[in-house]
């Protein structure tokens, strides 16, 4: 059997008894046009290995294979899903590997080569905490070159909204602050099976050789959460006790104390951060 030959994933669904469960965020894509739409915003698979988070029934496994990543790792948490990708890798000739568990305990990377990219339809309940995860790792490049995900419209506003706006916020500056994000498109409920209350939308976001401006990560993730922690509050407020002296640390990088969090740049955040950094160090 080759990939073309598989089965319409309803029979699949159909025949594996795989009624979706709202617990496990299963939403599936039936549309191979569609899966193969969303595989395509990842750019040239050839000559990569993907991680695939949730591959649930495989529409979108397939579509990346078909589009000719070299190796696909996927993760799946629901074991009903199993033979079903069983399949899919006999008809990828061993370019499908799959990982049964919890994609925030298991550890891809000793089953990936690089360079890799990761292309997923999340989870909704754990795709937040993956997506700040891959954000966040120790060392920059990380270990993806690019991440194209779909998540619920009003997430995907979050990690590419600019200051001054309601979605701005921790989001947006992890993911602008050494990554290049943009929506592809948006999907309407019918899209999915069972549909969802929401519209979704898929990213796709670019790393960076190295970060837009200079800051210690960490730090600005601890600064950044502080300040929209309490995102009515004015900086002077709700980044008190960061440092014994904010209202000077903030005067000396000329932000207003009054100001509030989602009024600021990235620049500026991290700015402020390198001068938490300093005053910190000499305190
Ligand atoms: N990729 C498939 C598609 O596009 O039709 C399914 C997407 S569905 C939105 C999310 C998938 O993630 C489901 O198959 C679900 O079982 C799986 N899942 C949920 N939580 C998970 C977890 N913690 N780790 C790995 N997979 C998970």
């Amino acid at each position: 059997m080759s990939l073309e030959n598989l089965p319409p994933l309803r029979e699949v669904i159909a025949t594996h008894g795989l009624a979706p469960r709202k617990s496990l965020g299963q939403n599936f894509l039936l549309d191979l046009n569609l899966t193969g739409k969303i595989a395509r915003q990842a750019g040239d698979l050839s000559g990569y290995d993907v991680l695939e988070i949730g591959p649930g029934p495989g529409g979108l496994t397939r579509a990346l294979l078909a589009e000719g990543a070299r190796k696909v790792v996927a993760i799946e948490t629901d074991t009903r899903c199993l033979p079903a990708l069983a399949e899919i890798g006999a008809a990828a000739n061993g370019r499908l590997h799959v990982l049964s568990g919890d994609a925030l305990k298991l550890d891809p990377l000793p089953h990936l080569q690089g360079p890799v990219k990761v292309v997923a339809n999340l989870p909704y309940n754990v795709g937040t905490e993956l997506l700040v995860r891959w954000l966040t790792p120790s060392t920059w490049p990380p270990f993806w070159e690019s991440l194209t995900l779909m998540f619920q419209r009003e997430v995907a506003e979050r990690i590419v909204a600019k200051p001054g706006s309601k979605a701005y916020g921790r989001l947006a500056v992890l993911s602008q602050f050494r990554a290049d994000p943009n929506i592809c498109f948006e999907l309407s409920p019918q899209a999915f099976s069972p549909p969802p209350k929401v519209t979704s939308a898929v990213v796709h976001i670019k790393a960076l050789a190295a970060p837009r401006f200079q800051a210690e990560p960490k730090l600005l993730s601890e600064v950044v959460a502080r300040a929209f922690n309490q995102r009515r509050k004015m900086l002077r407020a709700s980044l008190k006790g960061v440092v014994p002296e904010i209202q000077a640390v903030l005067e000396n990088v000329e932000i207003d104390p009054q100001r509030r969090a989602e009024t600021l740049s990235l620049e500026e955040f991290c700015k402020l951060s390198e001068a938490v950094r300093v005053a910190r160090r000499q305190g």
